[in-house]
């Protein structure tokens, strides 16, 4: 599990946050005309994913169990490739696709910058767990339903992941890779996860992806 020197190159990982995230910009700019897609070129196709999930320590809004979301968030993706996509826990400099905990910024959920890992495609996945910084309908549910906001936590997972793997926004509201700009009623999107979960490790078992998610992820890592 999370080393000690795990947890200190985190707490460093957190104060250089902003420096990252400027230097992260800097790289989406250069790189997002190249290509809009993620790793899964780069890869041959029996190679497992490297990933790190970074703990949150004090990041605003982090509990404990979130690291476990996350991860149940990277087992529904491979679940649903069909054998094509294979993650393998790695340390954080050695990942392809590392996952961090983010302060709150924008009303955002999260986002997934490009990353380059000696010479591979990867991706640095920023996760915001303060549901209580999306705005005054979210937060309100979310406070009185642990379930809610854990669906919020893990789909944002789901999302960001999607795009790390090499997928795009979509246009519709089924989809994981739905993107909200769109319009549509953000409280429904959540809600529609949430009203398939009974227990908190009900979301191990229900990847929230639709069809045409899992059709895509599968024609992005078809084994040979
Ligand atoms: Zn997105």
């Amino acid at each position: 599990m999370m080393t000690k020197s795990n947890a200190l190159r985190t707490a460093a990982v957190a104060t250089m946050l902003g420096l990252l995230v400027i230097f992260a910009l800097a790289l989406s700019t250069a790189r997002s005309k190249a290509r809009q897609s993620g790793i899964a070129r780069t890869l041959e196709s029996k190679e497992p994913v490297t990933y790190f999930i970074a703990d949150g320590g004090r990041s605003t809004g982090f509990r404990p169990g979130d690291s476990e979301l996350a991860l149940w968030a990277f087992q529904a993706w491979q679940r649903s490739a069909g054998g094509g996509l294979r993650f393998q826990p790695a340390s954080e400099s050695d990942a392809l696709i590392r996952l961090y905990w983010a302060e709150p910024g924008g009303g955002e959920y999260g986002e997934t910058q490009p990353l380059l890992v000696r010479g591979r495609r990867g991706a640095a996945v920023f996760i915001r767990p303060d549901v209580e910084s999306l705005g005054p309908d979210i937060a309100r549910r979310a406070a009185a339903d642990d379930l809610l906001r854990h669906t919020i936590v893990y789909l944002t997972c789901l999302h960001e992941l999607g795009h790390a793997l090499g997928l795009a926004h979509t246009r519709d509201f089924r989809d994981i890779m739905y993107y909200f700009g769109y319009g549509g009623d953000v409280t429904a999107y959540f809600g529609r996860y949430r009203a398939q979960i009974h227990t908190r490790n009900d979301i191990a078992m229900v990847s929230g992806l639709s069809d045409a998610d899992v059709a895509r992820i599968r024609a992005l890592y078809t084994p040979e």
